[in-house]
């Protein structure tokens, strides 16, 4: 399934929004299942996942229990093949809805305003414009938005709580896969049949935009890969 679709209730107030977070917060961060559980009986049909599109585990965990889940795709038009390539299988083979979010501007229309290849030289920029600004934007309509965060992912990951109230984007954020290592969840996927990026396999164990995104080595750090070479180790999106 594939639309651009609207939640189907009012929002909550913020008090609202942060007390079911703190309800969340005390939630056991090893079962995922309990905690998509959760997710989907507290906000039917306001809640989003968040999906690079790196495998689908995330949007197959969360429709378990939420039937037609809105999942959310950063179209940033810098996306490998393969990537696209699972998009499509997400879609076709999981019950979920994906919602293709897109920047304002379309790649030939940020290259004419700031010039070809913004990304080599203000990357910050390139992010904010491509991915940050149009992600709070699509989540203004949501009281809550899952993510396939992992503290084994990277220094930066380490303390990632398992729910909170999301400041920057004023709605609670759930992190269900928060205790998981890259081997919980290549397992899950095979054991329930989800579609993987075949780049996941090839030396991509953390997937962006092509443009910023290369192979790491055996044992590295999964997002050594993202943005090598710069001081920049993260989109913004969950910083
Ligand atoms: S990851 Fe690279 S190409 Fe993608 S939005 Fe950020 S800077 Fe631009």
């Amino acid at each position: 399934m594939s639309a651009t679709t609207t939640p189907g209730r009012t929002k909550r107030s913020e008090e609202e929004l942060r007390a079911l977070a703190a309800e969340g917060a005390q939630l056991d961060d090893t079962d995922a299942a309990g905690v998509a559980r959760w997710a989907a009986e507290t906000f039917p049909g306001t809640l989003a996942v968040a999906c690079s599109m790196a495998e689908g585990v995330l949007p197959h965990l969360i429709s378990q229990h939420a039937p037609g889940v809105d999942v959310l795709f950063l179209e940033t038009g810098y996306h490998f093949a393969d990537t696209i390539g699972t998009r499509a299988r997400v879609a076709d083979e999981l019950d979920v809805t994906i919602v293709d979010v897109l920047p304002e501007l379309t790649v030939a229309e940020q290259d004419a305003k700031y010039g070809p290849h913004l990304y080599e030289r203000d990357p910050a920029r390139c992010c904010a414009m491509r991915k940050m600004e149009p992600l709070a934007r699509t989540l203004g309509g949501y009281e809550a938005w899952v993510t396939g965060v992992r503290r084994d992912e990277a220094p930066t990951r380490t303390t990632t709580p398992l729910v909170t109230f999301d400041e920057k984007h004023g709605l609670v954020k759930i992190n269900p896969l928060v205790t998981w290592t890259l081997d919980d969840l290549t397992a899950y996927a095979t054991d329930h049949n989800v579609p993987v990026n075949l780049l996941m396999y090839d030396g991509y164990p953390s997937i962006g935009c092509e443009p910023c995104t290369q192979r790491v080595a055996p044992g590295d750090d999964p997002r050594s890969g993202r943005w090598a070479g710069l001081a920049k180790t993260e989109c913004g999106i969950h910083t």
